[in-house]
């Protein structure tokens, strides 16, 4: 399987939790508010023998009128239409800013032409029941009622080789992901394993929904992963997108 990061760049995020653009050449932390975190938000494709996966969506932001994450694909060679799965961990802001593309007095529409979306069906019900500020409802109403999208109950298997699972730890129905192909495993813990540093130090965070269970998660998925040599994905894992212990 072949993996490409398609970053949308590096930014802070405070209290407020709004994204703030960071430039490592230009910007410097202690300028930004106490507390701030320095995080990449990284959406991934994967390339497999069936498939183009996405995994989350990003921000969503434009450049040039133009999707930025439609041109990072592009930038790879890889046409927005050929993506054939997009597997969404939850429906924070920051994983699925992108799921679609406003159009000039039509709503939105799905920006995958193609693509299947994966959704647990109670997360896509809480980001409307919550809200703003960390769920956008306007940006998420191009899931409802299409036939693109197809809304998962709990735990399951996607075509034999895309293993799903409830983890609820950062927010109550967020799912993670293995893909499994040719004795490979790769792993996508969305926010419950954002950051290579945070697999490898026990703490709780403040941002979990349940941050103990969230930690315990983490442990457990690095002592198999070590043992069962996966591939992990870091969505806001600034330095290190992918660790392997291959
Ligand atoms: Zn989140």
């Amino acid at each position: 399987m072949k993996i490409i990061p398609v970053s949308e760049g590096t930014f802070t995020i405070d209290k407020t939790k709004l994204f703030v653009p960071y430039n490592e050449d230009t910007h410097h932390l202690k300028d930004r508010t106490a507390g701030s975190l320095l995080v990449e938000i990284q959406p991934f494709v994967i390339i497999t023998s069936k498939d183009i996966l996405l995994l989350d969506t990003g921000l969503g932001f434009e450049k040039n009128g133009q999707l930025q994450l439609h041109q990072n694909l592009m930038d790879n060679g890889i046409n927005p239409s050929e993506v054939t799965k997009v597997l969404l961990s939850h429906l924070h802001k920051d994983h699925a800013g992108a799921v679609g593309i406003e159009r000039e007095g039509l709503g939105a529409r799905l920006s995958f032409p193609n693509a299947a979306y994966y959704v647990q069906r109670t997360e896509l019900a809480f980001a409307f029941q919550k809200g703003f500020p960390s769920f956008i409802s306007e940006e998420l109403e191009c899931l409802k009622n299409s036939e693109q999208v197809i809304l998962l109950e709990g735990n399951g298997v996607i075509d034999d080789y895309i293993y799903y699972e409830v983890s609820g730890a950062h927010s109550p129905h967020h799912q993670v992901f293995w893909i499994k192909e040719d004795n490979e495993t790769i792993f996508y813990g969305g926010d419950e394993a954002p950051q290579l540093h945070q697999m490898k130090h026990r703490f709780i965070a403040k941002y979990d929904f349940d941050g103990k269970k969230a930690m315990e998660l983490r442990q457990q998925w690095w002592e198999t992963g070590e043992k069962e040599k996966w591939t992990f994905l870091f969505y806001h894992d600034v330095k290190h997108p992918t660790w392997s212990f291959k």
